[in-house]
């Protein structure tokens, strides 16, 4: 999946892709429903070649506020590298008048949204392969909850297995244990995201396509041609590369990710949580950090060979490497869960009860990159 889609981009499916045939505009007016973070729309000219002239400031505000009636839930507006318009909002209504702009000072201009901050991936096993994906997601919706917004198969080219896994994406970012499909309840495991990281600056908040900096990865300046410098991480000041695995940032980024998923968090929720008790608990995390990085490269190297043979017996193995990595942010994690419950945070009853059944569930998230939205572009 692209991290935009735009919203002239409609009905495409096969046997092993399925994308929902409503609007991006119909399943943004859905979010309102749903837990999400803010919604990023993206404004390009019309003729890809060209660029938004960038303009005062004032003048494109001005405009806006004559198109977008719900201008004032605007939080951010700003010009990517691209020269694309990015506007951030968390009311969906706003969203959508954005996305209905089709001028923005007499520039033609098209739009679409970043899914990543609005939707949740899942996996579910043993759908036969005959099984056309519309139907599944028809059964998933009608059963649950649950907006489907894209499928994905996984089966090897010219293989004659009968059953596969599915990728599934939904539109919000809460997902239960399990789904109900064909009057069963079927356990799903969270599909936990690699890391991803902006391939200007090296930072994970953000996408490549939306910063202005241009460093080098090695020495973390930014200049001309090649590198003289000597390495130094731009995130941790280590003589290794910023996008390099052994950086411990990496290794944070990566517990963040698995932490958001375990317990149902959005991403910035994860990571601020994640960042307090590390400050306060700064010895328990040290700890962990020198030891970790040599037993993620492992679980990295495992999972990427597993991913390389999708087996019905994937599941049995991935639970052990996932065992081999619970051990070591155990201790954080519980951790975590005393300062959650210590936190009054501001949630739905909803997240209420999920937050306070902590138990890491039995379905243990897995990583694995099946191709899907990246940060750079
Ligand atoms: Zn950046
Ligand atoms: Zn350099
Ligand atoms: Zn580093």
């Amino acid at each position: 999946m692209n991290d935009v889609q735009s919203s002239n981009s409609m009905i495409s499916s096969n046997n092993n892709y399925f994308k929902s045939s409503k609007s991006i505009n119909e399943l943004v007016l859905r979010l309102g429903q749903k837990n999400f973070e803010e919604i990023h729309i993206i404004c390009q000219h019309r003729d890809a070649k060209r660029k938004i002239p960038r303009s005062n400031p004032f003048l494109i505000q001005a405009d806006i506020k004559k198109q977008v009636n719900r201008h004032d839930n605007i939080t951010n507006i700003k010009f990517s590298r691209q020269d694309k318009l990015i506007f951030s909002t968390a009311d969906p209504v706003c969203a959508a008048q954005i996305l209905n702009l089709e001028k923005i000072q007499e520039t033609p201009v098209s739009t679409g949204v970043t899914f990543e901050n609005i939707t949740e991936r899942f996996l579910i096993f043993d759908i036969p392969t005959n099984l056309r994906l519309s139907e599944l997601a028809d059964e998933i919706m009608n059963k649950n909850d649950m907006e489907v917004v894209e499928l994905r198969r996984f089966v090897k080219l010219n293989s004659t297995q009968e059953f596969s896994l599915v990728l599934v994406t939904i539109l919000g970012t809460f997902l239960p244990d399990a789904i109900k499909i064909w009057f069963t309840n079927q356990k799903i495991r969270q599909f936990v995201d690699r890391v991803r990281q902006c391939l200007h600056c090296y930072e994970f908040t953000h996408a490549t396509r939306v910063c202005d900096k241009n460093l080098c990865p090695l020495c973390g300046v930014n200049h001309e041609g090649q590198c003289q410098g000597p390495e130094k991480c731009i995130l941790c000041n280590g003589p290794h590369s910023a996008t390099s695995k052994i950086c411990p940032r990496h290794t944070v980024e990566q517990k963040i990710l698995e932490f958001k998923c375990r317990n149902y968090l959005t991403i910035g929720e994860a990571r601020r949580l994640y960042t307090q008790s590390s400050k306060t608990h700064y010895s328990d995390a040290a700890k962990i950090n020198t030891t970790a990085p040599n037993i993620e490269e492992i679980v990295n190297q495992r999972v990427e060979s597993i991913v390389q043979n999708i087996t019905i017996k994937m599941e049995q193995q991935t639970t052990l490497l996932i065992e081999i990595f619970q051990k070591t942010i155990e201790n954080l994690v519980q951790y975590l869960v005393t300062v959650f419950h210590q936190t009054d945070l501001k949630k739905s009853p909803n997240r209420k009860r999920q937050m306070i059944n902590l138990v890491p569930p039995t379905n243990n998230p897995m990583q694995w990159d099946a191709g899907g939205s990246n940060a750079s572009d």
